[in-house]
């Protein structure tokens, strides 16, 4: 982001470092005024479009969760980031990102650790702080979840959630009872998230406290299919794998049904999103010139995906990864049900009953008692399980199975085991999910950096931020022509006005008209509102348009419901 860019966001209150009273903290961030209702206005499109207009629900779970969930989730064993350490100023660094800055290799997060070491030596890399080399020193994994204890002593560790997906995979069994156990359903959460980032930078992009916005869908994966044909026309900037690979390999444009068809996007669901993703960028203003969605590269993909395609904003010749789109399969929902006692599976009704064989056991304890002691409660479900599993194990005169590492030999006789014919109305299954996780702060970063203009107005240079007008923090400025003759008046009765129908308002009457429309430009005002003379007699009001300066007489009385259903884009300035 450029340096003008920076200083706007701080001095109109977007954003801006936190705590730097006490020099700041790398990391974390603050949203001013502005940045904040953008904020707000982005979180809200994102639920219309993801949420309301997809039937979804969202929940709002703890950010502070305890360690099990983790160990379950592979959070704690595989939630790394590359480290390494200046041997001179002490600096860490991510050891992928030193080699992407400084080498044409364009995703490094995807190489073994040995590999990047060799590459570091071979590039003579150095830190980018000081300039020492960092040849020769240790490359390792770093783990990126904030550790706390929960209540007093150090009994309960905790860990501020990484992403939000796992309180509402966590939930699973409470929300599939919410759905009536009926697939597909989706459940969103927009929330913070933490990661102790290595090296936070370029602003609000990597952060250690940010917000994402996540959408979890539950699929039946053979019965579910997404409406695919109201997204398969959209034509889309593709950066595949295969291409990525390739010496010469660019982005392809093609539609999303194209895309489909070509094997290029392997799962209908995730291409589904790409297209609903894709519709939500254009509507809130990301310049679809500087946009695309790149495929992870196998090593890359998260320990979760089976699948994953970032949907990437350009910045400033940086493309930036806005939004992970994952297929996620079963693996968390299966591994929560391994690792805690809860049914993380939904009853799948067969369309008719279904006559199936099961093999059973029926052990004769008054001889699995004398005989095991203590195990033989735990031998005789060790005989159900394997009979469920492997019928031919019991095809000789003894079959074997383990309990605690020791094994025991049981006579087949003994076992009760047999074959019955039976009746099953259904089946349980493990739902997929396909997840749409989009990073608000990346968002606003592209949003606030692609909407920066500057162009010439009445032979002078304005500085304009294009902001569409639905996430404008401001929707329209109210400006007396002067405050006398009774137009402050009017126009603080009208600014209460708007209010009252919801929109956000600012009223002002300080320095010249074109200064304040410069103001309100600045900050991405769309409209504003000027009571002049001429208004005191034909209760009619000047109504500028930010983008096209154009201006239009409107009646007082019609001000509310114009300005609403242009925030909305319901109507257009241009009819009016
Ligand atoms: P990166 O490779 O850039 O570290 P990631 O692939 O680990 O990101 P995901 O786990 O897919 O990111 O998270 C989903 C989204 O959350 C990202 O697309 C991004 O928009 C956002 N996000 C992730 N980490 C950060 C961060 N440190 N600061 C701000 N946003 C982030």
């Amino acid at each position: 982001m450029s340096d003008e860019l920076v200083e706007l966001a701080k001095r109109r209150g977007f954003f801006f470092q936190a705590a730097e009273a006490y020099g700041g903290v790398s990391g974390f961030y603050v949203y001013g005024p502005e940045g904040a209702a953008l904020k707000r206005n982005l979180e809200d499109s994102w639920r219309d479009r993801f949420q309301v207009q997809e039937g979804h629900r969202e929940i709002e779970a703890p950010t502070v969760m305890p360690e099990p969930v983790f160990e379950a989730s592979g959070h704690l064993d595989g939630f790394d980031d590359m480290l390494i350490e200046c041997p001179e100023c002490g600096e860490s660094h991510r050891a992928d990102h030193i080699i992407e800055d400084n080498t044409g290799i364009e995703d490094a997060e995807s190489l073994p650790l040995d590999e990047i070491g060799a590459l570091i030596a071979e590039h003579d890399l150095r830190c980018p702080n000081c300039d020492t080399e960092l040849a020769g020193e240790p490359v390792e994994e770093f783990n990126l979840m904030f550790e706390t204890t929960i209540g007093p002593g150090s009994g309960h560790p905790g860990y501020l959630r990484p992403e939000t997906a796992q309180g509402i995979f966590v939930e699973f069994p409470r929300l599939k009872e919410y759905a009536r156990n009926q697939l597909p359903f989706g459940i969103t959460q927009v929330g913070r998230a933490y990661r102790n980032e290595i090296s936070p930078r370029k602003s609000i992009v990597r952060v250690r406290e940010f917000t994402q916005a996540e959408l979890e869908h539950f699929i039946d994966p053979e019965e579910d299919e997404p409406p695919l044909h109201r997204v398969e026309n959209a034509e889309v900037t593709l950066y595949s794998a295969d291409q990525q690979n390739a010496e010469d390999g660019g982005h392809v444009r093609m539609t999303i049904g194209e895309a489909v068809e070509e094997g290029v996007i392997t799962s209908d669901w995730v291409a589904y999103y790409l297209g609903v993703g894709q519709e939500w960028y254009e509507r809130i203003g990301v310049d679809m010139e500087r946009f695309r969605f790149r495929q992870h590269l196998a090593g890359e993909r998260a320990h979760y995906a089976s699948d994953c395609w970032d949907a990437e904003a350009e910045v400033d010749g940086d493309w930036i990864e806005i939004t992970g789109n994952s297929y996620r399969s079963d693996y968390d929902l299966s591994k929560h049900g391994t690792y805690s006692d809860e049914d993380f599976t939904v009853f799948r009704q067969y369309d008719e009953p279904k006559v199936v064989e099961r093999a059973t056991v029926d052990p004769d304890m008054s001889y699995l008692g004398p005989e095991f002691g203590g195990v033989a409660g735990d031998i005789a479900d060790a005989l159900q399980t394997l009979a469920e599993r492997d019928r031919t194990a019991f095809e000789g005169d003894e079959v074997t199975v383990e309990i605690d590492r020791e094994s025991h030999a049981i006579p087949v006789e003994k076992t009760g085991f047999g074959v019955e014919e039976v009746t099953e109305a259904g089946e349980h299954i493990t739902p997929h999910v396909v997840e749409p996780s989009i990073g608000i702060d990346r968002v606003l970063y592209t949003v606030f950096a692609h909407a920066y203009e500057t162009d010439e107005v009445d032979d002078e240079t304005r500085t304009r931020l294009a902001l569409e007008p639905e996430l404008a923090p401001t929707t329209v400025g109210v400006f007396p022509l002067m405050d006398k003759d009774g137009m402050g008046e009017t126009a603080r009765d009208i600014a209460g006005d708007l209010r009252a129908r919801g929109l956000d308002v600012t009223y002002d009457d300080s320095g010249n008209i074109g200064r304040r429309y410069r103001r309100q430009d600045e900050v991405g005002t769309p409209f504003c509102v000027t009571v002049d003379y001429e208004s005191l007699d034909d209760d009619a009001v000047t109504l500028r348009e930010r983008d096209s300066t154009e201006q239009v007489r409107v009646a007082i009385a019609d001000l509310p419901d114009i300005l609403a259903d242009l925030r909305s884009g319901d109507r257009a300035f241009a009819n009016l």
